[in-house]
């Protein structure tokens, strides 16, 4: 059972490349705050993407955490061991009427936008940086649908972002806010209303996993008893979606302090893919985790 009346901290790495200091900061500003406020601290495997992690990756993750004096609750929660769970929040969502199947491959989206009228350098972006869907196989006839699903097409679901918003805010008697400790993704902070609406109908389980990123960390947030989402600025504006989903599926509501980035000297953020130095190699080199916390601004008071 979640303990309520502690914080609850987590860090909810992906095991699909090395950790790099970037991650030092976001796992060690959870343990950090955990420790300062007598919380807990747990770490959860964010694993749905089957086809990119790895298992040297997740034990990366372990022996990175261990090296920089974390110490993390068991077992430890992996999201590729529960998704029947995701399947009945997404059933649940289903049975409201708030996603809808969508066959569109990225060929057909790019060439519904071109077909638009609307020069694709105008096309909206979501605030992650890809185009809005543009809606295609959104309130097809049943028939259709039907046939699609005959000729065996797969498919991903998605939200019906405006409908889906304004059942929460039915649910919730009003507006749909969140509590922003940290800074949001436009400098926010304290009390915001939760908007959604700028990612368009945005993809709740994928065509291979009947799941995806935001129903899974909304759903193991809750299960897991968060009370504190700490994690860095880039995933602040997807705290939109999340907060839209704990209203419809009635899940408790933690509150979110999304922290800064590291970057390099060039300012440029730090990334798995972008070869920057693993927290592994650095540790191989001789580099000790003082000097890492040193080096990414957290260095412990003594
Ligand atoms: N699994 C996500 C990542 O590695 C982080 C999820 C979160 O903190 O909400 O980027």
């Amino acid at each position: 059972m979640p303990d309520t009346k502690r914080e609850t901290l987590r860090f909810a790495p992906s095991p699909n490349g090395w950790l790099h200091p970037g991650h030092a900061y976001s796992a060690l500003f959870a343990w950090d705050m955990a420790r300062a406020t007598g919380g807990r601290f747990i770490l959860r495997i964010e694993d749905i993407d089957v086809g990119r992690c790895r298992p040297e990756y997740e034990q990366g993750i372990y022996d990175d955490l261990a090296w920089l004096g974390i110490e993390w609750e068991k077992p430890v929660r992996r999201q590729s061991e529960h998704f029947a769970e995701y399947e009945a929040a997404l059933k649940k969502l289903r049975e409201m009427g708030l996603v809808y199947p969508c066959f569109a491959t990225r060929k057909e989206i790019q060439d519904a936008i071109a077909e638009s009228g609307i020069p694709p350098r105008q096309w909206p972006l979501d605030p992650d940086g890809a185009p809005v869907y543009p809606g295609l196989y959104k309130d097809i006839p049943k028939r259709q649908l039907n046939e699609l699903m005959w000729e065996g097409r797969s498919y991903c679901w998605r939200m019906d972002t405006e409908k889906a918003c304004t059942m929460a805010e039915e649910l919730n008697g009003g507006p749909v806010t969140f509590m922003e400790e940290g800074v949001g993704s436009r400098g926010e902070h304290g009390l915001i209303r939760a908007r959604p609406q700028a990612y368009g109908d945005v993809v709740i389980a994928r065509k291979d996993v009947p799941t995806s990123y935001h129903l899974s960390v909304t759903l193991d947030d809750a299960t897991q008893g968060v009370t504190l989402v700490t994690r860095g600025q880039d995933l602040a504006p997807a705290t939109h979606i999340h907060r839209v989903l704990q209203v419809l599926l009635g899940l408790p509501e933690p509150r979110w302090h999304h922290h800064e980035l590291v970057r390099d000297a060039d300012g440029r953020r730090l990334s798995k893919t972008a070869k920057d130095m693993g927290l592994r190699e650095l540790r191989a080199r001789g580099v000790t985790p003082e000097e890492v916390r040193e080096t990414i601004g957290l260095a412990e008071r003594a």
